[in-house]
């Protein structure tokens, strides 16, 4: 795009106009939340929010925008960790955010799925497939705020994606209003469908750079009817990653979570979550998260459970192992785990890392990864957990005790370097499930090879010839 310009006063009427003034907000007041994600790290700036109501309004929104070549920013709930929903800093881009659209429009039991506006909140959609005895498997700690539509978007991930698929395995069908204004009705419920090129899945995982989801099918599970929650102690990723092999092979499909944790963000947890309470007495250098669903039954959950984590500590992989007694307690073990983002601010600055690798490269990483980190600040704490089941580890590292935090965020780029260099080494991924936003994109058009930003640039014009979507995003 040509440099930015801030749209004058007649074309911000022309677009609140479509919307009518109540959804249309101008107040710097009531703009404020919009513009500044939710951790405080990313700011804007915009001189108009728009929250339409239906279909018919966002594609008389984009057709203005690509007719005047106004930028426009998607927003579901603001809960994105790379800064995609975040105007930029010019006061040109208009914010276009998707919270109105929040119908559950049908919900098929015997075809398991659901047909949701963008912006339904993701909790609200377990609780409407919870009533018709089904499960929609995506969980995220942001599912109390992130939409659908963001979620799709960001391919979201989460801790169900061992068992059923990140966000876009779990999409069958797209409605999308496209930067001109026309409307793409991709919504439908097939698991089979091999009628040319999949274009549904480009807008999923585009960060909002090629048009604008308003609503999807998503496929629903049936509900499983016994969960068996487990923590365990061990020493090593080595010995995580052979549990993780031996549940694998032992639940299959009924291995619903395995999740690792280093002793280091635990006693963060242990610290800044009030009522954490260590699910084991003795500390352990690691943690896993482990759960079992049954469709048959409590019991069988149960059995399965207790058999694979007996079998793991008679082979020396598991330390100590218990089992969550009752549901409260299986919900005070994820609690644990849903804390470990947070719990890691009051301990200062941290350098962040959402990175994936072949799952059994994952002791190999965090070897390497430990003293590449050292070697770049000498005493910073690694706080480690995340996805193992998945090879998708959250890296971060928090600043020394007593460091100074400028001085730590200074090591930000050379701290990313190191550890992605291991990343790439190991032929991993440095964005697993939290996408490129603004965070990544110089990394991405530097790193990825040159045929595949070539292709993106392509495909990216031929959706958005007048590149209003999200510009400076993703490429
Ligand atoms: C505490 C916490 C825990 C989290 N845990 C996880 C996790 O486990 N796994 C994970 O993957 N992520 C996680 N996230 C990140 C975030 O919650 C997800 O990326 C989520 O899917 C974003 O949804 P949202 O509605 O908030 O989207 P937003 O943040 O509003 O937007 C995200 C991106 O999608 C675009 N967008 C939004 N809606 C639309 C639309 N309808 N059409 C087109 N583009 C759109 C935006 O422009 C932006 O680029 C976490 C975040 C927090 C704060």
């Amino acid at each position: 795009m040509d440099s930015p310009v801030p749209p004058d006063v007649a074309l911000l009427d022309r677009f609140a106009a479509i919307v009518g003034d109540r959804y249309a907000v101008r107040d710097r007041d009531d703009i404020s939340p919009y513009i500044t994600e939710r951790r405080g790290l990313w700011h804007g700036k915009t001189p108009l929010v728009l929250r339409p109501g239906s279909v018919e309004e966002i594609s008389a929104i984009l057709k203005l925008a690509t007719e005047t070549r106004t930028p426009v920013v998607p927003q579901g709930g603001n809960t994105g960790l790379v800064g995609g929903q975040v105007p930029d800093a010019s006061g040109s881009e208009i914010l276009l955010s998707l919270s109105r659209l929040n119908r559950i429009r049908e919900i098929d039991p015997l075809s398991n799925t659901v047909t949701a506006e963008a912006g339904v909140i993701l909790e609200n959609l377990h609780k409407a497939a919870d009533e018709v005895d089904r499960l929609f498997p995506l969980s995220l700690g942001s599912q109390g705020s992130a939409q659908i539509g963001g979620n799709l978007s960001s391919n979201a991930g989460g801790t169900g994606v061992l068992a059923y698929g990140n966000a876009r395995e779990l999409c069958l069908g797209v409605e999308v209003v496209l930067p001109t204004g026309e409307i793409f009705d991709d919504l439908r419920k097939l698991k089979k469908d091999n009628t040319g090129y999949d274009l549904k899945n480009l807008f999923v995982g585009a960060e909002g750079t090629l048009g604008v989801i308003t609503a999807a099918v998503l496929k629903l599970v049936p509900k499983p009817k016994g969960r068996e929650v487990a923590w365990v102690g061990l020493e090593s990723p080595r010995a995580a990653l052979e549990l993780f092999g031996l549940a694998s092979d032992r639940a299959g499909g009924s291995l619903t979570a395995f999740e690792l944790i280093a002793e280091m963000p635990l006693s963060f947890a242990e610290k800044h979550a009030p009522g954490t309470i260590r699910p084991l007495a003795d500390k352990w250098p690691w943690y896993v998260l482990m759960e079992i669903s049954s469709g048959r039954s409590a019991e069988d959950a149960r059995d399965l459970a207790e058999h694979i984590l007996s079998e793991g500590l008679e082979a020396g992989l598991a330390g100590d192992v218990v089992i969550a007694a009752n549901l409260a307690q299986g919900a005070a073990f994820w609690a644990i785990r849903e804390a470990l983002s947070d719990t890691q601010r009051p301990e200062g600055a941290s350098i962040k890392h959402d990175i994936s690798v072949p799952v059994a490269s994952i002791p190999e990483f965090i070897e390497r990864a430990g003293k590449a980190v050292e070697a770049v600040s000498a005493g910073a704490r690694v706080a480690c957990f995340g996805h193992l089941g998945d090879g998708n580890l959250h890296y971060n590292v928090s600043q020394p005790v007593g460091g100074d935090a400028e001085a730590f965020l200074a090591l930000y780029r050379p701290m990313n370097k190191v550890v992605h260099d291991i990343v790439r080494d190991l032929d991993g991924s440095i964005s697993a499930e939290h996408g490129i936003g603004q965070l990544k994109r110089d990394e991405l058009l530097a790193t990825a090879p040159p045929t595949a930003i070539d292709l993106m640039r392509r495909v990216k014009a031929a959706f958005d010839p007048a590149g209003i979507m999200n510009p400076g995003k993703v490429i």
